[in-house]
């Protein structure tokens, strides 16, 4: 349960005459995207003002979520999120703990008298926010979303829309249960929004069989052509340059899910990828048990996330990115190899 005292504030806050903005973090995932509109119907639904903002494009696979065309791409459409964000009284974080999350929207809130709530499960939030609604245990950010539904008392309003948006945060971001996800709590709540009819097989077919037949031979090309395997580390990754993507006509969100296939193979702990693209790498990380692979991803990649599933940025060229890669992990060698 989040702190009692907070919602009295909270409902305060969430009256209808308020200008409310919501806003996820730069490559948004199910759990990014999910909260958001899960959020939005909800405050919709309260009779609030609200609009939907991310600093670039959502992935694909998420298209068919309802209210997708209602959400504000800053990379594209810049005047307009400056406008919601200039008249909001109020803005919500959604699914982030550093302000470098959302881009470029980030200096254009800089200065803005608006209150500030953040709702999270990343570790040690940096985001200077007036309510922080921070909590690690959880699966996702979705996960919190009906947790702060439930605190204000208004669950009876949860219907199916929302309740779908919900729950798509939560099976994406516990990779349909198999991680992040062996708190009771988690699978209580699915049993609500399972109550409120949501259709989960229905949803996970949306989610992970709605892919273009170029992200499948793309992934396809990846695991047999570019899968390094480390056996001495137990660690894999796989790698793409933008010749790569290019040649499968590359979209937003189509490597999403690549990082955790290298796992199929018995004994790996760790796990990267990645993607070249026009000014950096991107680095997808994830790792099994007890090595914190987001101290990892801040020491070495200036990133971040959670302790089993992080991501980072390399300016150096791929080959010397790898490189380094491959050097540190050698480095913790040991401490890989004493993990279970
Ligand atoms: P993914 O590999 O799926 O993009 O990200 C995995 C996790 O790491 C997510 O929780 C995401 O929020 C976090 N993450 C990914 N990239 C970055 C980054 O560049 N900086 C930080 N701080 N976190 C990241
Ligand atoms: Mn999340």
């Amino acid at each position: 349960m989040l702190p009692k005292e907070l919602y009295g504030k909270l409902k305060k806050v969430l009256a209808p005459p308020f200008q409310i903005t919501l806003l996820t973090h730069i490559n948004p995932d199910g759990d990014a995207i999910g909260s958001l509109l899960g959020l939005y119907w909800f405050l919709k639904k309260k009779g609030c003002q609200v609009s939907m903002a991310i600093p670039n494009e959502y992935p694909r696979f998420l298209d068919w979520m309802e209210g997708t065309d209602r959400i504000l791409i800053y990379s594209r459409q810049e005047k307009q999120v400056k406008e919601v964000l200039q008249k909001a009284d109020l803005v919500f974080y959604l699914d982030f703990n550093e302000p470098g999350r959302i881009g470029e929207i980030q200096p254009v809130l800089e200065g803005l008298d608006v209150t500030r709530i953040l709702v999270d499960h990343h570790p040690e939030p940096e985001c200077k926010a007036d309510y922080i609604i921070s909590v690690q245990q959880v699966s996702s950010t979705a996960e919190l979303i009906y947790q702060l539904i439930e605190g204000l008392g208004e669950l009876e309003l949860v219907d199916t829309l929302i309740a779908t948006c919900l729950y798509v945060g939560i099976m994406t971001d516990t990779g349909c249960f198999s991680f992040n996800s062996s708190q009771p709590r988690t699978f209580e709540i699915v049993g609500e929004l399972l109550l409120r009819g949501i259709d989960k097989d229905r949803i996970f077919s949306l989610v992970y069989d709605n892919y273009s037949e170029d992200r499948m031979r793309l992934l396809g090309y990846s695991l047999e052509q570019k899968l390094v395997i480390l056996p001495e580390q137990r660690t894999a990754y796989i790698s793409l340059t933008r010749d790569e993507l290019d040649r499968f006509n590359h979209a937003q969100g189509d490597t999403e899910g690549f990082v955790n296939y290298p796992f199929s193979v018995s004994n790996i702990r760790v796990s990267a990828l990645f993607i070249e693209r026009e000014d950096h790498i991107k680095i997808s990380f994830r790792s099994k048990g007890d090595f914190p692979i987001n101290t990892f991803a801040a020491q070495f990649f200036n990133g971040g996330g959670h302790k089993n599933a992080a991501g980072g940025e390399s300016y150096e060229p791929l080959t010397d990115t790898l490189k380094k890669f491959e050097n540190l992990i050698e480095h913790y060698s040991d401490e890989i190899n004493r993990l279970p």
